[in-house]
């Protein structure tokens, strides 16, 4: 008899973008003269860069002809994209080896799968509210989690203290969905906390390229002891609209060691090296070729412009919520808008406000955790004219 995993019991049912999508289909289907403006779900909407596009290409032809065919690839990645990756890491003032890297296909996926090398008894730190995935892929194994609050005292970076007791510890920075960004003092006090524990740090880098401030890490490496207690997370989904292309990274630094179980030191660098050549045969030549192109000098001036896009258009939306005196956080270093509803309204009335009044559709901040409640975040990721119309709705009819 096969004995199913209980865990999944567990698991809350997850409503928030099934919801959405049913509160604005009725809504849409109640007012068919109504141009709804959709700023909920963080998916981008510029297409790939040409210099990607060009890239995957060439990398097409070659799969067509003989000599240049190419079968499996390493399981971890090819070289030219660790070079690539190893480049764009020294120029953010990182120091990396090539086969500290491991090439995925996107931050999703490793976020779950990173799960794999860590034993179920460690207790794991969750932000709240942060990226669902996170909570969800722990309860899969059945692990104990704790929460560590986000707060407007705190500006939604929760910082370490002597009372918590975590073993793996999730961050998220810039965060979604509150858009907020740990300065290197703070991720210093994570690692001290990491360090002094023989603790792991998880931290899920997905959105760095949003960083503008140089002062602000876009890799937790910057910070001196962290190879020896932190593993990064990253992804070109929002870096250069890899949301349906599939590719990511994940550095796992070879100083980073832990005790097993039955107290045999372990490499976790060698451990993930073990898991992903057992269980993942890597991400298609075709899109790594065009991750590589992502990194190359045309490649980053054209994400570079995309990355233009969604800023302004977050300026355009915190223009007019700072003019409407709606507190709010993010958008500096983040494409996620942040805000407090207003009138003291929870997050499903707020949500339900902006659709049946405005015709605008946020995310509830209930969805990211309980201390989302009384949140929505907004994303950046729509178009110029939707964006613009959005705002003038807001400005008039709020
Ligand atoms: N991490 C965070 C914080 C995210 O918000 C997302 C996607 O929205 C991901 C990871 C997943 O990224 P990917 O598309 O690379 O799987």
């Amino acid at each position: 008899m096969a004995v199913m995993n209980e865990n999944y019991c567990n698991l809350k049912e997850s409503y928030l973008f099934s919801q959405i999508a049913a509160k604005v289909a009725a809504f849409v289907a109640n007012n068919p003269d109504k141009k709804v403006i959709r700023m909920g779900i963080g998916d981008v909407t510029l297409p790939l860069a040409p210099a990607v596009v060009d890239a995957m290409k060439k990398a097409v032809e070659e799969m067509g002809v003989k000599e240049t065919f190419r079968g499996y690839g390493p399981e971890q990645g090819y070289d030219f994209l660790h070079e690539a990756l190893v480049r764009y890491y020294k120029e953010h003032g990182v120091e990396l080896a090539t086969d500290e890297i491991f090439i995925s296909d996107g931050a999703k996926s490793d976020c779950g799968n990173i799960t794999d090398i860590f034993n179920n008894a460690n207790t794991i730190l969750v932000p709240d509210p942060v990226y669902p995935v996170y909570v969800d892929t722990n309860i899969m194994c059945g692990r104990n989690i704790v929460y560590i609050n986000g707060t407007p005292e705190n500006n939604f970076l929760p910082m370490p203290d002597d009372s918590i007791k975590a073993d793996v510890v999730y961050l998220c920075s810039p965060n979604n969905p509150t858009g907020a960004a740990y300065t290197k003092e703070q991720l210093e006090a994570w690692v001290a906390y990491a360090l002094k524990n023989d603790a792991v740090i998880l931290y899920d880098a997905a959105y760095e390229s949003f960083v503008v401030d140089p002062a602000i890490p876009r890799s937790i490496y910057v910070v001196e002891g962290a190879k020896e207690c932190a593993i990064e997370l990253c992804s070109l989904s929002k870096t250069a609209g890899f949301t349906g292309t599939r590719c990511g990274y994940t550095v796992v630094p070879k100083a980073l060691k832990r005790k097993a179980g039955n107290g045999q030191e372990m490499s976790l660098n060698k451990m993930w090296l073990r898991r992903q050549t057992t269980k993942f045969n890597g991400v298609p030549y075709i899109i790594q070729r065009g991750a590589e192109a992502v990194f190359s000098e045309q490649g980053q001036k054209e994400c570079q412009e995309m990355l233009e896009f969604y800023r302004e258009n977050a300026k355009i939306m915190m223009n007019t919520l700072t003019k409407k005196g709606i507190k709010f956080y993010g958008g500096v270093h983040s494409p996620y808008i942040w805000l407090q509803c207003p009138n003291g309204m929870g997050s499903w009335e707020f949500f339900d406000y902006l659709l049946e009044k405005l015709a605008i559709v946020g995310t509830p901040g209930a969805g990211f955790g309980k201390m989302g409640e009384g949140y929505l975040r907004l994303t950046a990721f729509g178009s110029r004219e939707g964006t613009i119309e959005a705002m003038e709705r807001i400005e008039k009819n709020l």
